[in-house]
């Protein structure tokens, strides 16, 4: 076992517009700011002809080069191009992406002049490599080992791709544990002898709404049921209300801005502010100089008028409450306490209609929306480290997976072999045999999901189980297991059980996994990118360094500095050079300037 700061362990949660990073230290969790002096940062990456910009770098010049900078790459991860979810969204990013081989969604960028593709995993390991670098500059040491979160609604391929995100990004990711799980955490770890209490987590974030059950006991986590929406959450708030604004805009100045991604992109900033502010006040305005075309915009917008707009949304997340407590088969009455987590959590429309609910409970507003999930990321770390305090190691999570697992049968028919909400990690088994005389071999497909018709469940591979021995349908035994790890992560073996033939394999969804060779191949970008950039960030500190050095010169030269005393000749050519000097950087500066 380390002893404490020996070897740290970082937990990240890898939000879909903000992300944050935490550790254990001092005997408490410490949430580390990053170079902005940020408790967040933007989960964005850009890039340009010079450089690659990671978190608020990146997000701060996004309306200059909306095109290269890239933002909601969870809601590509583990995803397939081809899935309708992701054609939508596509259609409102002003960036663009393409199907990869084998249906795999990939972002083209161009970087430093040259068009270069990346997949979503690639995008958040960047992310996730910031977040490592953010908390190695605060340690003063390398980090090897993370906690990474993921939506609990998150399915087994989104799930496998975030890992690989992390693997990218040099990272051993200990565990993945569910976002609502870690804000539980949070909200449960200081609390002492209050006893069995059933907590129900109400996680709004950026991208996806998360509804979570536990029974919380002393240091005891048992989740009893999540629901969820991997495509609820506030950008899809703002996303209405721009399109609000993108109206107003066509009925005053009669030009339709849809298609133009700048001015799309500055109105959108605007109104996820003018969301913000109206969490604390009735009425804000939205602002935008020169707009489209020269045109200032600015119009009025109330709370009555945010929430009626995205009333249709807010109603979706209060369902997935409903739904959560008929799984876990429990009545709101017997709730304790209905905890906030999620920076859209902080809407008051949305406080109302959970309220409304609970029958007018309180609801609980102790843990920090924006870093709860962090700060239990970071409690989760430090135990599987081996760091932190007796509570910290005496911490045991029960978790559950989020969707039924199951194999096809018959003709298209799912037969699920672990129901939804069963504890993880866990492992169950199911008889299966042959469907017709003489069959020799049997292909099963694994799928995920609630619907008894698998093609409307989510496919995440197959395989084959041969020879089995030519015998009438029915004779042959086969056991099928199916296994799921503590991140959620299931295998599948299957065993003839007359002849003992046998197949075992981690469900990988090829059409949406990375292979090894691939991974492989992107942590060895990745290393490059990080060359690259250290590479220019040095240029640039030694242009700085040549430039105060001749501006320095320059002041000698004109008696505003003390120096030494020159005469006429030397003086001549060092005011020469320095020129020289200044003529040069400025040229160099001016181009950069050009090129944004
Ligand atoms: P998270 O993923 O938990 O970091 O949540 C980020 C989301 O919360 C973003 O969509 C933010 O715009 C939103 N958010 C943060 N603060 C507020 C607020 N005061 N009111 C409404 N939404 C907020």
């Amino acid at each position: 076992m380390a002893s404490e700061g020996e070897w740290p362990a970082i937990g990240i949660d890898l939000g879909t517009t903000y992300s944050c990073v935490a550790v254990w230290q001092n005997d408490r969790v410490e949430i580390i700011v990053n170079d902005q002096g940020n408790r967040t940062t933007p989960s964005y990456v850009a890039f340009n002809d010079k450089e690659r910009l990671v978190g608020d770098a990146a997000k701060n010049q996004v309306a200059r080069n909306p095109t290269n900078s890239i933002f909601d790459a969870k809601r590509l991860i583990g995803m397939r191009f081809s899935d309708s979810l992701v054609q939508n969204d596509i259609k409102r990013w002003p960036f663009k992406v393409i199907e990869g081989p084998i249906d795999k969604p990939m972002i083209v960028v161009t970087y430093k002049g040259e068009e270069k593709h990346f997949a979503a995993e690639e995008i958040s390991s960047m992310v996730i490599k910031y977040m490592r670098e953010i908390a190695e500059a605060y340690l003063g040491t390398t980090v090897s080992n993370a906690v990474v979160t993921v939506p609990a609604y998150f399915n087994d391929s989104q799930r496998k791709a975030t890992k690989d995100a992390g693997g990218i990004a040099g990272l051993n990711v200990m565990r993945i544990i569910n976002e609502p799980t870690a804000a539980a955490i949070c909200y449960g770890f200081d609390k002492v002898d209050i006893g069995k209490r059933n907590v129900l987590i109400f996680d709004l974030g950026g991208g996806t709404t998360d509804v979570s059950l536990l029974t919380i006991d002393d240091c005891n986590f048992e989740v009893k049921a999540v629901a969820g929406n991997t495509r609820l959450g506030g950008e899809d708030f703002d996303n209405r209300m721009l399109k609000h604004f993108v109206k107003i805009f066509k009925r005053d100045h009669k030009v339709d801005i849809s298609g133009n991604a700048k001015a799309l992109r500055r109105l959108r900033t605007a109104c996820e502010r003018a969301k913000r502010i109206l969490s604390s006040t009735a009425e804000t305005t939205i602002e935008v100089d020169s707009l489209y075309n020269g045109i200032d915009f600015s119009s009025i917008i109330t709370r009555a008028k945010f929430a009626e707009l995205n009333m249709g949304l807010f109603r979706k997340s209060i369902e997935l409450v409903e739904k959560c407590l008929t799984d876990a088969k429990m009545d709101k009455s017997e709730i304790h306490d209905v905890v906030l987590s999620g920076g859209s959590s902080r809407i008051p429309r949305v406080q109302e209609l959970l309220q409304d609910l609970f029958d007018g409970k309180q609801l609980n507003k102790s843990i920090n929306p924006d870093e709860a999930v962090a700060y239990g990321a970071a409690v989760h770390a430090a135990k599987m480290a081996g760091m932190g305090n007796e509570k910290v190691q005496n911490i045991v999570l029960l978790d559950v997976i989020p969707l039924s697992l199951g194999v096809e049968v018959l003709i298209g028919d799912m037969s699920v072999v672990i129901p939804r909400n069963t504890v993880i990690p866990t492992k169950m088994e199911e008889n299966y045999t042959t469907t017709y005389d003489y069959q020799t071999s049997v292909l099963f497909s694994v799928y995920e999901g609630e619907r008894a018709r698998v093609i409307d469940n989510n496919w995440l591979g197959e395989f084959n189980l041969s020879p089995i021995p030519a015998a009438p349908k029915g004779f042959a035994k086969i056991k099928v297991c199916f296994e799921i790890d503590a991140n959620g992560i299931l295998n599948v073996s299957a065993v003839e059980q007359t002849t003992g033939v046998n197949c075992k394999i981690t469900i990988t969804n090829y059409k949406a996994s990375l292979s090894t060779q691939e991974i492989h191949r992107m942590v060895q970008d990745a290393e490059k990118y990080k060359v690259e950039d250290d590479e220019h960030k040095k240029n640039v500190r030694a242009k700085e360094a040549l430039e105060n050095y001749a501006y320095k010169m320059r002041n000698i030269l004109n008696g505003k500095e003390i120096g030494e005393k020159l005469d006429t000749d030397g003086k001549e050519k060092i005011e020469a050079a320095v020129k020289q000097v200044i003529h040069l950087l400025e040229g160099v500066q001016h181009a950069e300037g050009d090129d944004n």
